[in-house]
């Protein structure tokens, strides 16, 4: 049985983490590391046309969920795009340019990507490439028809969203979740993966730290340990997630009021205004980029509506997006300390100045 890691907000090595993710890592290749180091350097120099390519990828299976949960705009049906899965012709698309340079293709954004039912395939198109996958779901949508295709994908890293140890509190956030189905599933895959011997999916439990679950963070801890999960991660939720891509503290304070935890820790919004400017503004311009199932090109993570998409897909190519207008003048926004407007959501991302 592993032994399970226990993670909090704080207190995480972050050289460590780089080094395991872009060094010691079996999707290393002397080509990646090359482009990886020219894409630091431009965290540093700020170009506005990127000279190395991305090193993430962020790409959604799915824009749908069958869940609902209150602080998420797919749970609450905002209108951000059409709700579709991605195709395989979008997903080569976006991959096959960057295969040579990708360290790692996260499959999941503002969906449930179990909805797409191909979505092993893209896994296992990934993981055959040498790249690293990571798939995070809210399992409730798991069958055990699922597991060999699972299991044979390749997929390195499973991330299970469980925000509580008792159906009471995990259907506070999770609306029309089932507890009772995502503990067994989480069970059957962890005793799959022993069986045949296997070290991956790496498995990592997902418990956003809310006031209603605070109290049972050391009752998971143990239960973790119980399922032989290799990690349990707790993270302080965000609110408001579809208006701007990590904006305006105090503005999310108010929506949130009612799931805050009593511990400040996981607090994301209070300690902004102490929070230091940073030395290097938001790097994920220069290095990660983000496909929307219906082909958009997002520059993170964060951005959620179609409207913010930088490009698309469908009309173009991924590295003439990359530098496209939008790009090139989001990138001269961060250059200058906000100053130069680029009329994108990077103009408003309080990544780039906690104190707007
Ligand atoms: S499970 Fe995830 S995608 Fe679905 S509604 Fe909840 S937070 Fe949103
Ligand atoms: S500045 Fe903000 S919106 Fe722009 S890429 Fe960075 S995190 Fe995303």
């Amino acid at each position: 049985m592993p032994k399970t890691k226990v993670s909090y907000p704080w207190g995480n090595n972050y050289f460590w983490n780089l080094l395991k993710r872009f060094v010691f890592t079996p999707y290393f290749s002397c080509r990646k590391f090359y482009n990886l180091m020219l894409g630091s350097a431009q965290n540093f120099l700020l170009p506005e046309r990127a000279f190395a390519r991305p090193v993430k990828m962020i790409i959604e299976p799915s824009g749908r969920c069958n869940l609902n949960c209150p602080l998420c705009p797919t749970g609450r049906r905002l209108d951000g795009r059409k709700e579709t899965n991605l195709g395989l012709d979008i997903f080569k698309k976006a991959v096959d340019p960057l295969i040579p340079y990708l360290y790692e293709v996260y499959l999941y954004n503002w969906g449930e990507p179990l909805l797409n039912p191909r979505l092993f395939e893209m896994v296992r198109y990934c993981s055959q490439r040498r790249i690293r996958t990571v798939v995070s779901t809210n399992l409730t949508l798991f069958e055990n028809r699922m597991m060999n295709p699972l299991m044979e994908s390749g997929l390195d890293t499973l991330i299970v969203s469980l925000d509580g140890v008792s159906a009471g509190s995990y259907l506070q956030y999770r609306r029309r979740g089932d507890f009772e189905k995502v503990i067994g599933n989480l069970k059957s895959i962890a005793h799959e993966r022993a069986r045949l011997g296997a070290r991956r999916p790496r498995l990592i439990w997902q418990f956003i730290v809310f006031g209603h679950n605070e109290s049972e963070i050391p009752q998971a801890i143990a239960m973790a340990k119980q399922l032989g999960i290799d990690e349990i991660k707790f993270i302080a939720p965000f609110a408001r997630m579809d208006t701007l891509a990590y904006s305006a503290a105090d503005m999310k304070r108010e929506e949130l009021d009612d799931y805050l935890p009593r511990d400040q820790r996981y607090h994301l919004y209070l300690s902004n205004k102490k929070a230091p400017r940073k030395a290097v503004p938001c790097p994920f311009l220069w290095n990660q980029i983000a496909i929307r199932t219906d082909g958009g090109v997002a520059p993170c993570c964060g951005s959620y509506h179609k409207d913010d998409d930088f490009g698309s897909l469908s009309n173009s190519d991924i590295m003439a997006v990359w530098n496209n207008e939008k790009y090139q003048q989001a990138r001269k926004t961060l250059r200058t300390g906000g100053w130069f407007k680029s009329h994108t959501i990077c103009d408003q991302c309080i990544i780039n100045d906690p104190y707007k």
